[in-house]
């Protein structure tokens, strides 16, 4: 048996392997790799690949590599190198001393692909983009094989030596690996390993003029590394064959597995760098790091926590079917970990004025608000009571219905930690908009507790307003109005977005919350959880409201 270390992780089909070979001896160290493009920051869906891979190499005892697949350099920038390795280190995961490139490997893969020409397996083709296509078919009927397919091997290396000098332009010359025109599978029918570009790269600069394709570099770059389990999304089961064809050819260190699972599908979301990227460009959020983005960037910036992600990345598992996952499931973790951590505090986004008809002008109460009812020893803290206070206009009906437990001419309320509070009336405008409440406090009921049995059904929180402090709050939702914002590939994604997504406004909150450190996050009482803006001082982002749409549904199903 094989030992699985500090927690357990339900035993997947992929930790089922791994024990195994570890079990009968083919491996005695798990090595495993997470490779990202950096063309884009890193999104949850990423997230779930992060935990799997660093999970296991930790469960196991084994590593777990930082590898950038930098073979398509127009796409990728130093930016996107940076951001992935703050976010992942964010997450609470480290690569040691193993950050690698795949382009530290462009000289021994230019080496294996001289290899493969001279063992007659790989040749220079110089069809066109478009009759490369045309040549190579539909999966039903065989492809064609190219007029330059049968070349001989000093010929081949002439032209390869010549791509790599930078003597031809893009599209006209590609080294092919020499496989099966015939094969049912695309990906064998004598696939592209190396394509001229010349574009200067984030890590090589001007040395190269060709690139490797991804499937030729990939499975090299593992071997090269000593990647015992190679494991990667669905949509590259169909590449395995040519993973695997690669690393039988050429004489390599060690012999990968590799291994694939379903990608993470979110409701509400999309998860895809392209189209994320478009967001970002055409400006219809602020950044890679808008609070409304799926990216960890993101998410860390609307307050979600590392803690909050990885339970998130536990509970879906990992399975070998797609499927999509309910973003309210998210939304619980973070509350699940926020109820536990974040300080409760008092903020009034929608403000209405109170004045306390027979409490003494000048004069200020304090009484003790519990910081943490989840976390005693997160104390207590001194709240002022004065004459006049905000509550929310919300929690104000002038014609309120019986089932209303709030405010309203004649009726009594709780003040969170302070009193109970009885209406008098509400002072209106010439418009006639109620503008201010005039109400009486029971000086017996200190603290909050009824001096006389009487029964008070509804609590509401409130603020001080010589006291208060203005800040902007801004209440984020989701960024996409339907479950699955791309599912019509022809359509347009961003005809979904939700106009709503963001709404900001003018919060009275406690003296204690204008203290906030950027980052700091809390639980606004009876409104939701929030986070002080990295960005803009002053700020609170909502990560999320209180209600609980995930635990509902599971107690609703019992
Ligand atoms: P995108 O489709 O967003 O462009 P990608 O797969 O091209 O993503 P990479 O940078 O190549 O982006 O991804 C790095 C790793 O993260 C890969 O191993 C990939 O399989 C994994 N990954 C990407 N998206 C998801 C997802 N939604 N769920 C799980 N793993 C993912
Ligand atoms: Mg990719």
């Amino acid at each position: 048996m094989s030992t699985t270390n500090e927690k357990t992780v339900a035993r997947d089909f992929i930790r089922e392997w791994v024990a195994a070979d570890l079990a009968s001896g083919k491996h005695t160290e798990v090595v495993t790799r997470f490779p990202p493009e950096p063309n884009g920051y890193l999104h949850i869906g990423h997230a779930k690949s992060i935990c799997l891979n660093f999970g296991i190499a930790a469960e196991f005892h084994g590593r777990c590599h930082l590898r950038f697949d930098d073979t398509n350099p127009a796409a990728e920038e130093v930016e996107y190198v940076d951001s992935i390795q703050a976010d992942i280190r964010w997450l609470g995961w480290d690569w040691g001393e193993h950050k690698y490139y795949a382009s530290d490997y462009f000289q021994k893969l230019y080496d294996y692909a001289v290899d493969l020409i001279r063992a007659g397996k790989a040749y220079v083709c110089e069809l066109s983009v478009e009759e490369f296509k045309a040549y190579r078919g539909v999966p039903t009927r065989p492809g064609k094989e190219s007029p330059f397919r049968n070349r001989s091997v000093d010929e081949n290396l002439d032209l390869f030596e010549r791509m790599k000098a930078g003597e031809f332009d893009e599209g006209g010359h590609v080294l092919r690996a020499k496989i099966d025109m015939t094969s049912p599978n695309l990906h064998l029918r004598d696939p592209a390993m190396y394509r001229v570009k010349k574009v200067k790269h984030h890590q090589t600069g001007d040395t190269w003029n060709i690139y490797p394709m991804y499937d030729f570099a990939h499975g090299l770059s593992d071997a090269l590394e000593g990647i015992t389990h190679s494991i990667c999304t669905l949509e590259f089961e169909v590449h395995r064959p040519l993973y695997e064809w690669f690393l039988e050819q050429l004489d390599v260190p060690c012999v990968p597995r590799q291994i694939e699972f379903a990608r993470l599908n979110l409701t509400y979301t999309v998860t895809s760098k392209r189209r994320l990227q478009q967001l970002v460009r055409e400006g219809l959020v602020s950044g890679w790091d808008d609070p409304r983005m799926p990216t960890l960037a993101g998410l860390r910036r609307r307050g979600y926590t590392p803690a909050a992600i990885r339970a998130f990345c536990d509970k879906i598992g990992v399975t070998k079917y797609d499927g999509m996952t309910d973003v309210a499931l998210l939304e619980h973790c973070v509350r699940e970990d926020l109820n536990r951590t974040a300080p409760r505090r008092m903020a009034v986004l929608n403000p209405l004025k109170v004045v306390i008809e027979n409490f003494p002008e000048g004069e200020t109460e304090y009484f003790d608000a519990i910081n943490n009812p989840e976390d005693a020893s997160a104390g207590t803290r001194p709240i002022a009571f004065t004459r006049e206070i905000y509550i929310e206009r919300e929690d104000f009906m002038e014609e309120a219905p019986k089932r209303f437990h709030r405010l309203a001419p004649g009726r009594e309320v709780r003040l969170r930690y302070a009193c109970l509070l009885n209406c008098l009336r509400a002072v209106k405008n010439d418009a006639g908009e109620v503008v201010e409440l005039r109400c009486t406090w029971d000086p017996e009921s200190r603290g909050g507790t009824s001096p006389d049995g009487r029964k008070v059904k509804g609590t509401i929180h409130w603020v001080s307003a010589p006291h208060a402090a203005t800040a902007e709050v801004r209440l984020y939702d989701r960024l996409f109005s339907v479950e699955n914002p791309g599912a019509d590939k022809n359509g347009d994604f961003k005809q979904h977005l939700n106009p709503d997504s963001l709404r900001v406004c003018t919060a009275q909150i406690e003296p204690a919350l204008a203290e906030a450190s950027p980052g700091d996050r809390y639980q606004f009482e009876r409104v939701g959880y929030f986070c002080a803006d990295t960005k803009d001082p002053g700020v609170f982002n909502r990560t999320v409201p209180l209600r609980d749409s995930w635990a509902k549904q599971q107690q609703a199903g019992g």
